[in-house]
């Protein structure tokens, strides 16, 4: 139940003033202009409706209050409406949203308080019991309240017979707020735009579905040809590894035998070469030879020489030896002239010793002595003239020719050695000539021989030049594997074969670098291994696929139970709507009946099956009624084509007075006008009470009499529901249990006062 509205800023109350609605009727009088209708706005406004015309306003801003001479103006107009909740008015949260559930939840609080502010640059703000929420929480509140922003259950000034003047479709939409269907309406509204929307999307999405369906067919035969390539690669990089492997083998091993031959054969060669070099420097030391020869040349020489002096001496001697001779010989004459007559005075028996000392000596000088010394004794003029000759040479001779000799011994001790050297020189040089010789023979042999390891050598490293060929093909096969296969050939070396490679093995092993080529070939052909991004592609292209499809099937079941949702809320709005209808003519007819002591008065629901061309033609006919409904009902319907069949329903109101013949709405005067309406407002009122109904001088038309029954339905709503009402009748304040005065002085600000009834009338008059 409705406690207090407070405002602040609000229009002409530029003060906060607060209402207490304490009785079940609260009366609102004063003056012409002195601010009684704002505060009818001012619960329109709380409540959030969002048209500042029917605020009688053109921006926010309008509803602040805008200053006068006296008070300044505002910056905000705020509005605080606040609810009883003991009962739980606002606990009808069933069909809310869950963000509105949480937010605006009234069933937790024993109050609920609900203000609006409004600020000068037309922003609004909600609160809810203090907290800042969006009009969207408030008007799921107030709806499951059956206090909807739509003010059914505030009737401003003047709009009384609104319900009249409105068009079919306007009555039916009108009834239905006040039946509290507007709730289903918004659920089948928002469940229709929800359908309207899955529909869209699952075209969306069955056309994203066509248009990636060629695109997997064409990834799926790309990557089956992957799938291909990779299970070709794969053998290839087994069959890969196995040739490199087995190459390896062979070349190695091939190598190895080849090093084996080879070895020996470079030992060989290089023993020869030096053994050609020590050949050759025999022949070289050879030339030395000459120098021998002249060594020779000059013992030779020397020898030649040393005979020659040694003749010389032996001449020497053998002049020597012939003087002694003739010395000889002069002693033997000497001899035989001593013994002469002559020499006859000297006994011969001296001279006979004489020759006997003689004959003692050998040496010529001291026989020439000897004798010398016998002619001195015997006085002889003894011949002496050959003595003294021999005398002198003699012994110089003997000396001569032994000095001589002496040195014809050193010659021969000289000429000894030099034969010595000499055969010693010639003998050396017979030697050289021998090594030479060998020398000679052995080059011969050396080259021949270093010419077979030389020509063995070269086969060996013709064979050694093909093996690198080979090699240099095995590592650019690496290479090209690596390539082509990537890190999927590294390690090969250490795979280990099922069998040992055999000599045998080379033509297989020729048979698979063909095979090799080959399987490359078909996988160049087959686009390579490489297909990684495109198979990602492919898989994900298949999940989008497969999400899609997914949600799909997810679309068209929400679409399916969106569908049964409105198909069932229709049936509900129908049924409920008709019920409504019969409830409402029931109290409808009463209170008409009331009003006009007797008569009749009814609603009925209206349908008409119409093709669009039909509605065309209407238009063209000018009937007014059926065009607005109708075009009305086509915009719910939203989906007319051209010349499909559209049903429109709308309500109609039939009354015909007592003692009247005339019927129908256009032959009412003023007065009976406001009493239908009025008697159809509270009929409809009275079927699904709101917790409160604002009414802004609804009673301004009536007579006294009516005025009086129009007090007695007052009270008879009251009973369901509370009631502001705003008048300037004075049967009306009488029901009132609270009457507030609002009056505006010189500053142009409504002052609220609390009034007893007696005052109540004078204010209002
Ligand atoms: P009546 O009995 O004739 O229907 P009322 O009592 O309902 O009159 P209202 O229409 O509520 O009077 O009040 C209108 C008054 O409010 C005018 O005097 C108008 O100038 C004043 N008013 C409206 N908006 C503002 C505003 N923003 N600032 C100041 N005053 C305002």
């Amino acid at each position: 139940m409705l406690k207090t509205l407070e405002l602040s800023g609000f229009k002409s109350f530029a003060k906060k003033t607060e209402l207490d609605f304490k009785s079940q009727i609260t009366a609102i009088v004063g003056p012409n202009g002195s601010g009684k209708s704002n505060v009818a706005e001012a619960f329109r406004f709380c409540l959030g409706e969002q048209s500042i015309k029917s605020m009688r306003g053109k921006r926010g801003e309008d509803l602040i209050w805008n200053g006068s001479n006296e008070v300044g103006r505002s910056n905000r107009a705020g509005v605080k409406l606040v609810f009883d909740n003991k009962k739980n008015l606002f606990s009808n949260l069933g069909t809310m949203s869950s963000a509105g559930r949480k937010s605006a939840s009234g069933g937790d609080f024993e109050e609920i308080i609900i203000e609006r502010v409004v600020n000068r640059d037309g922003s609004n703000e909600y609160y809810l019991n203090g907290s800042l929420v969006r009009l969207k929480d408030i008007i799921e509140l107030l709806s499951g309240a059956h206090i909807g922003a739509s003010g059914h259950h505030i009737i401003s000034q003047g709009e009384a017979d609104r319900i009249l003047s409105a068009n079919m479709k306007e009555r039916k939409e009108m009834i239905e707020d006040a039946l509290g269907l507007k709730l289903y309406q918004y659920k089948r509204e928002e469940s229709e735009r929800k359908l309207l929307k899955t529909e869209e999307n699952i075209k969306q999405v069955e056309s994203l579905r066509r248009e990636i369906a060629p695109h997997i067919r064409f990834l799926k035969k790309q990557a089956e040809k992957v799938e291909k390539a990779e299970e070709l690669q794969h053998k290839l990089v087994k069959f890969y590894r196995e040739y490199l492997k087995r190459e390896k083998i062979y070349l190695e091993s091939g190598k190895q035998k080849i090093e084996a031959e080879k070895k020996p054969l470079t030992e060989k060669l290089h023993e020869l070469e030096k053994e050609m070099a020590k050949a050759r420097k025999i022949l070289e030391n050879s030339n030395q030879k000459d120098g021998k020869s002249e060594e020779l040349l000059v013992i030779e020489n020397k020898i030649k020489a040393e005979r020659e002096n040694k003749d010389k001496l032996y001449r020497e001697i053998g002049k020597i030896e012939g003087e002694i001779s003739a010395n000889q010989r002069n002693i033997e004459k000497i001899k035989a002239e001593m013994r002469s007559e002559e020499n006859k005075m000297v006994p011969l028996k001296e001279i006979e010793e004489l020759e006997k000392e003689i004959s003692a000596y050998f040496e010529i000088g001291e026989i020439i002595k000897k004798i010398k010394e016998f002619i001195n004794k015997h006085k002889t003029d003894f011949e002496d003239k050959n003595l003294e000759k021999s005398e002198k040479s003699g012994i110089e001779l003997e000396k001569d020719k032994i000095k001589f000799e002496e040195k014809i011994l050193e010659i021969d001790k000289k000429l000894l050695e030099l034969d010595f050297k000499y055969s010693e020189i010639k003998n050396s040089i017979e030697k050289e000539k021998d090594t030479e010789r060998d020398a000679e023979k052995n080059i011969f042999r050396i080259s021949s021989e270093m010419s077979e390891a030389r020509g063995k050598l070269e086969f060996i490293n013709e064979k050694l030049h093909r093996f690198s060929i080979e090699e240099n093909d095995w590592k650019r096969e690496i290479q090209e594997g690596g390539v082509l296969l990537g890190t999927a050939i590294l390690g090969f070396e250490n795979d280990i074969l099922q069998d040992e490679v055999s000599e045998g093995d080379r033509d297989r092993q020729l048979y698979r670098r063909k095979e090799l080529e080959k399987m490359k070939i078909r996988l160049e052909e087959l686009g390579g291994a490489g297909g990684d991004e495109m198979m990602k592609e492919y898989k994900d292209s298949v999940e989008r696929d497969e999400f899609l499809a997914k949600e799909l099937e997810d679309l068209k079941k929400s679409a399916e139970s969106l569908e049964i949702l409105i198909k069932e809320l229709v049936e509900k709005l129908d049924i409920e709507f008709k019920n409504g209808i019969e409830k409402i003519n029931e109290t409808f007819h009463e209170y008409f009946a009331l009003m006009f002591g007797g008569g009749e008065a009814k609603l009925d629901i209206v349908k008409e099956k119409i093709k669009k061309k039909k509605i065309e033609d209407e238009l063209e006919s000018g009937e007014e009624d059926i065009r607005t409904s109708s075009s009305g009902l086509l915009s719910i319907m939203g989906n007319s084509e051209e010349g499909e069949e559209e049903t429109k329903e709308g309500i109609e109101i039939s009354v015909s007075l007592p003692r009247k013949r005339t019927k129908g709405l256009e032959m009412l005067s003023g007065g009976e006008r406001a009493l239908t309406s009025i008697a159809l407002l509270f009929a409809v009122s009275q079927v699904n009470p709101p917790p409160f109904i604002i009414l802004d001088e609804t009673d301004a038309a009536l007579d006294e009499a009516n005025s009086k029954k129009y007090g007695d339905m007052i009270e008879n709503l009251s009973k369901v529901s509370q009631l502001i009402l705003i008048t300037h009748n004075r049967e009306t304040m009488s029901r009132a249990g609270v009457i507030y005065g609002v009056t505006m002085g010189r500053d142009g600000v409504s002052r609220l006062l609390s009034i007893a009834f007696d005052e109540a009338v004078a204010v209002a008059k």
